[in-house]
């Protein structure tokens, strides 16, 4: 325990702000707080605390949090109900719960991320994939779904919109009109676009929306958010027979920590934020094609429509075989030079995000890219 005791000492050597560095990880860039939410998570950090905004209220009962739930979290999923989940996984589990049986097929994408898989197996289905294009862009063509939906009749099939590794986007309205010929529940998992970009399920023909706050909309975690069409209001929020105002699939209430505090606090912010998307797809190709100069080549749609790049880099490979710190070397070189994010150990292929970086930030990281080719 002593042991235990001094090395929680790290938690107060962190220091993850005033170091300034550049962060390139593509998992926090869209988390990063608001100033207003920073300030929410100390006020709200106590247990429960978030009880005093209206004493004597239950959590979902409180008047700010219900007109964030009941009026600008549809508005903005362009959906007619919504939910607060623990996270992008466990609302993808919870819409899996709710609408399937155990042994039921689903059909997903090939760009899935992981936790759509272990969603599932939780739920007892058997997933079929649609498989992307392979290299160089792993494209996902929807109509690939028309023929396994006909063979394999599924309770459901998921979309990952954009999916984690390549930052695809494919066609998702295409999608929808499959999912409504075919009678078959369509969700988008919009982890990596709900709070960075203009997205909607409705346009979509969706029945359900998964985002998620500490990845994508400024929040502390973790907590997602989960949009359905009412006609699924019966199933998914189908309420306790003991106690009739509670909904099962929610355990009561999802609710009920800071992180609604730090999501609703950077709300706001978020929702003047993807209004200005374009402007990140720009920087993201203008930053693609600078990396792709030097040699390294970005995987997944090009020219490409999102902050998260998937590169190759084989001079970097090259690199790291004479290089002393081996493997190590392209982690150490860019912290050197203020930039961190990109998983130690990796060179040969590597994720980043470009999202809310500006200008001389991205000069700053090619510039840092271009003496490192150099060594
Ligand atoms: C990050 C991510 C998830 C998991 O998000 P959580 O909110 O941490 O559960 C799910 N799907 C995709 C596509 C992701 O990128």
């Amino acid at each position: 325990m002593i042991h235990f005791r001094e090395s929680l000492r790290k938690f107060e050597d962190m220091h993850r702000e005033a170091i300034g560095y550049i962060n390139l990880n593509p998992i926090q860039r869209g988390g990063i707080l608001t100033p207003e939410a920073r300030k929410a998570l100390i006020e709200f950090a106590d247990g429960y605390s978030i009880y005093d905004l209206s004493p004597g209220l239950e959590v979902d009962e409180i008047p700010l949090i219900k007109e964030f739930i009941s009026e600008h979290l549809p508005k903005f999923l362009g959906a007619d109900l919504v939910r607060i989940t623990l996270g992008a996984r466990e609302g993808i589990f919870n819409i899996m719960h709710s609408i399937t049986k155990p042994g039921d097929t689903i059909i997903v994408d090939g760009n899935r991320h992981y936790t759509t898989i272990t969603a599932a197996e939780r739920a007892n289905l058997r997933v079929i994939e649609v498989p992307n294009s392979g290299a160089p862009e792993y494209r996902i063509n929807v109509e690939d779904y028309e023929v396994l939906i006909k063979e394999h009749k599924p309770a459901m099939i998921i979309l990952t919109y954009p999916d984690g590794n390549y930052g695809n986007l494919p066609d998702a309205k295409k999608l929808g009109e499959i999912s409504k010929e075919y009678g078959v529940p369509y969700l988008v998992n919009g982890a990596y676009a709900v709070g960075r970009m203009p997205i909607s399920m409705k346009e979509f023909g969706a029945d359900f929306i998964i985002g998620s706050g500490h990845k994508s909309m400024a929040s502390s975690g973790t907590i997602g958010v989960l949009g359905m069409d009412k006609k699924w209001k019966k199933i998914m929020l189908r309420k306790s027979e003991k106690y009739q105002r509670k909904e099962v699939e929610f355990l009561g209430c999802e609710l009920r920590g800071t992180a609604i505090a730090t999501l609703m606090a950077s709300f706001p912010t978020v929702l003047e934020r993807v209004k200005k998307w374009d402007k990140e797809v720009k920087k993201a190709r203008y930053f693609s094609r600078e990396l792709e100069k030097l040699g390294l080549r970005q995987l997944g749609e090009k020219p490409h429509n999102h902050d998260l790049l998937f590169f190759e880099a084989p001079i970097f490979y090259e690199i790291s075989k004479r290089h002393k710190k081996g493997r190590f070397f392209l982690y150490k070189e860019l912290k050197k030079r203020g930039i961190i994010g990109i998983k130690p150990g990796l060179t040969k292929n590597f994720k980043l995000s470009t999202y809310q970086l500006n200008k001389d930030e991205l000069k700053k990281i090619i510039d840092a890219f271009v003496e490192i080719a150099d060594l």
